[in-house]
């Protein structure tokens, strides 16, 4: 799929300036699909699945918060599953056939699926969670749901869970479930996620061709995957910074060469970024030439300049994004959550490295709403984050129980069979 990346031309991304975020988002999707979804359907499908705003801000200087909490379940992640959920109950509605979505969540994913997917007709949902790193609004978004809708809390890490979902789809016996994926390696969650650099550049530059740095934070590097697309297909980015928490596997690979998974995952407070070994790596290393198993060994070496041209990245930890929080409400009376902190955090080491490039504009992407981690802004700025109606909404709901304590692959193939006899 990645090797048929489409390329906008020059023209085409000046006129986004005048254009807003739907149009801008049609015009991106269909570069990718073609006619195999009329406009009709795929003006209707972006218009209800992207129906919040997307405002972008002037912090300070050249540099630019983009605020991509605004979805139903106020993380990014609702860009990538509602788009994806919506296209594929089209694709199963023509063919007549049903599927289930196994995914595995560090904390986001399995909200934003959990209710991008909720009540389609065609689709069940099966979605793990490591119970005890998730925040109780997290849980929420998958547990009060019901319907189509199933989550486990896993006593473990995200990569336990991810270690449950890879092993069950590659499970000759489970065949017959015909188990789908929407974990942010797919295809369909990453062409959402280029429409926001896209969108974001255009409100922001005043001459063609200019060209803007990203900030993106990062944990299993869809977001990132997503930016480097849209470069791929002619967005003018000077670099990415991709900012990480204290699992450091990635910048600690542009630096040395040498790569080396975070295990087990370390817990930070931007705990949707704690992954020790990104599947979208896979995805990275492919765009520049380079090949990484599963397992994190690395079969063909990418472009390590062209790489390094294009990204780079900090680790940063709890300690610095506690007070890039501390600073940023100090300084500019708003309230950036965790995520959105080591985004901001890595990009002010970025300044100060590289003054020379201080006239270049800069968009850091808030992932999350502050009112997700009420614990850990109220102990740092004193201040309760206001919620956001669809969360008010959620909090309130009852939850179902676990439906089965799994503490083995055994466990969970057991409960699939179980529930998938037809
Ligand atoms: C998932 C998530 C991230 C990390 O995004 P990746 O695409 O996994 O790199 C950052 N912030 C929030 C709030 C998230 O939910």
């Amino acid at each position: 799929m990645l090797n048929k990346i489409p390329r906008l031309t020059d023209d085409t991304i000046d006129s986004f300036k005048n254009m807003d975020f739907i149009d801008i988002a049609i015009n991106v999707i269909s570069k990718f699909i073609g006619n195999i979804i009329s406009g009709e359907k795929l003006q209707q499908i972006v218009n209800d699945a992207l129906n919040f705003k997307v405002p972008l801000e002037k912090i300070a200087n050249n540099n630019y918060i983009c605020y991509l909490d605004r979805g139903p379940t106020c993380s990014f992640k609702d860009f990538g599953a509602r788009i994806l959920a919506r296209i594929m109950e089209h694709f199963l509605e023509v063919d007549k056939k049903k599927i289930t979505i196994l995914t595995a969540t560090s904390g986001d994913t399995g909200g934003a699926v959990a209710q991008a997917f909720y009540k389609m007709s065609r689709i069940k949902v099966v979605v793990l969670y490591p119970k005890n790193e998730i925040s109780n609004l997290q849980r929420k978004q998958m547990t009060t749901l019901g319907e189509n809708i199933i989550a486990f809390g896993i006593e473990g890490k995200f990569d336990d869970c991810q270690k449950l979902v890879k092993t069950a789809f590659s499970d000759k016996e489970l065949k017959h479930i015909n188990l789908s994926s929407a974990n942010s390696i797919n295809f369909g969650r990453l062409v959402p996620q280029t429409l926001y650099y896209f969108w974001s550049y255009s409100r922001i530059v005043s001459k063609n061709n200019e060209k803007v740095i990203f900030s993106v934070p990062s944990g299993n590097f869809g977001n990132l995957t997503g930016g480097l697309i849209a470069k791929k297909m002619g967005l003018p980015i000077k670099r990415f910074i991709s900012a990480v928490n204290e699992n450091n596997e990635f910048p600690t690979f542009l630096r040395t060469g040498v790569y080396t998974k975070v295990e087990p995952s370390i817990n930070c407070i931007s705990n949707a970024m704690n992954v020790g070994h990104p599947s979208n790596l896979a995805r990275i290393f492919d765009l520049y030439g380079g090949q990484i198993d599963e397992r994190g060994i690395i079969q063909r070496v990418p472009n390590m300049e062209e790489l390094r041209n294009d990204i780079i990245s900090y680790s940063i930890s709890d300690e610095t994004t506690k007070d890039a929080i501390v600073n940023f409400y100090n300084k500019h009376k708003k309230i950036i959550e965790p995520h959105g902190a080591v985004g901001w955090a890595a990009l002010q080491i970025y300044r100060n490295s590289n003054p020379k490039n201080n006239d270049v504009k800069s968009i850091t992407f808030e992932t999350a709403d502050p009112s997700k981690f009420p614990e850990e802004i109220i102990k740092l700025i004193g201040i309760i984050p206001e919620m956001p109606h669809s969360l008010k909404l959620i909090q309130g709901k009852p939850e179902f129980p676990n439906p089965k304590e799994i503490s083995e692959y055994t466990d969970f193939k057991e409960f699939l069979l179980e529930e998938f006899q037809d």
